[in-house]
């Protein structure tokens, strides 16, 4: 009999739409070649307010593409669950951001006991936080570029304190630095400063996004991704890079038609290929990730160094989405990457 795969999408997070196009395209791989024979999908989707939606809701939304517009007015309806949950094999959790990367879905489909894709609840939780993430990087000893980690109380100090904070920043990591909310994605609320008045008020403004805030060097490098395939043996792909016109890769240049371009594979010397490759498979394994992931590199062509940025744990997995199409070129087709998955996730379980 088909296994019943539970595409569990949408969620409550700045990249609703991104989850919407994933879900499409993984809905149609698990309805292409072998894998109709041995899948059965069954869509629930998560509208903004949070309410998880019976499957026809779920179909409609992958059909249209368009998100439900809800109301937000009776929390209690969370726990309301449509029953044909309790039918799904295994979960494939195709939401990003808050509320679906970093554990929070994870710990309820733990609690389930069903089977899920990607990763548990500490590989999620660790990759989301930029602190959390950093520290473990740190552990295994990957290079980084110069970072601090400082708290949002710091920020909003008194007038004694904040400006002997800016020029900690300003001495120990100069300018441009960047500013980031440490639980955040999609360069949501990230800054690039090069001026005192600059910092001050990206620190303000990071500040009430997120408790924790993370302030980097800012390098001059290529921006170099790699695909991470696995549970206990994972396997990396070829490299790709990206490439845009903006000042960096933010918010509007990442989900702009045309603003970003990929390139697969990256044109790299062969001994920064294969370090690249083995620096994602460590910062898998550093964060207790597993399933997929992404792992983001700055390569700085000059000096030949190679920073790792960070990983993200539920990549966007759009039919153009950059985690697919680096399988892709490396030899595994849409369809069989997403039966692989599903297949590590039901191993793992
Ligand atoms: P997110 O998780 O939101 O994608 P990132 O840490 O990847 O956050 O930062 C988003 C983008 O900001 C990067 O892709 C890059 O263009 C730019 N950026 C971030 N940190 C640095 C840095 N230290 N030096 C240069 N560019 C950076
Ligand atoms: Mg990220
Ligand atoms: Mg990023």
């Amino acid at each position: 009999s088909k296994l019943r795969v539970g595409l569990l999408f949408g969620g409550r997070s700045g990249e609703h739409e991104v989850s919407i196009n994933s879900a499409r395209a993984i809905a149609t791989a698990l309805q292409t070649g072998d894998n109709q024979s041995k899948y059965e999908v069954l869509p629930v989707y998560i509208p903004k307010n949070g309410v998880w939606q019976a499957s026809e809701v779920g179909q409609q939304v992958l059909e249209t593409g368009t998100p439900l517009v809800c109301d937000d007015s009776n929390p209690q309806q969370l726990w309301d669950f449509p029953p044909e949950v309790k039918t799904v094999d295994v979960w494939f959790p195709i939401l990003h951001g808050p509320n679906g990367e970093d554990g929070t879905i994870q710990g309820l489909l733990t609690l389930m006991r069903v089977p899920f894709v990607g990763s548990g609840v500490l590989g999620s939780s660790v990759g989301m936080d930029k602190i959390a993430m950093k520290t473990a990087f740190a552990q295994v000893g990957l290079p980084q570029v110069n970072y601090k980690f400082i708290e949002r109380s710091q920020v909003w100090s008194n007038a004694c304190v904040f400006p002997k904070l800016c020029d900690d920043i300003e001495q120990s990591l100069g300018y441009p630095c960047f500013v980031k909310p440490a639980n955040l994605g999609s360069s949501v609320g990230i800054a690039k400063v090069r001026s005192r008045s600059e910092l001050e008020s990206a620190l303000d403004s990071a500040a009430s996004y997120d408790r924790r805030i993370v302030i980097e060097t800012g390098v001059t490098a290529r921006e170099v991704e790699c695909a991470v395939l696995g549970n206990d043996n994972p396997k990396a792909s070829v490299i790709g890079e990206i490439t845009y016109d903006s000042d960096f890769y933010d918010y509007e240049t990442k989900y702009t038609d045309g603003r970003a371009q990929l390139h697969i594979p990256a044109q790299l010397p062969d001994n920064i290929i294969t370090q690249i490759q083995e620096m994602a498979i460590e910062g898998f394994k550093a964060i207790d990730a597993s399933g997929l992931a992404r792992v983001d590199f700055f390569y700085v062509e000059a000096t030949q160094e190679i920073f790792i940025n960070e990983i993200n744990t539920l990549p966007g997995f759009t039919a153009f989405s950059m985690y697919p199409q680096l399988w892709e070129a490396s030899g595994i087709k849409f369809p069989e990457l997403v039966d692989q998955l599903i297949q590590l996730a039901v191993e793992k379980a």
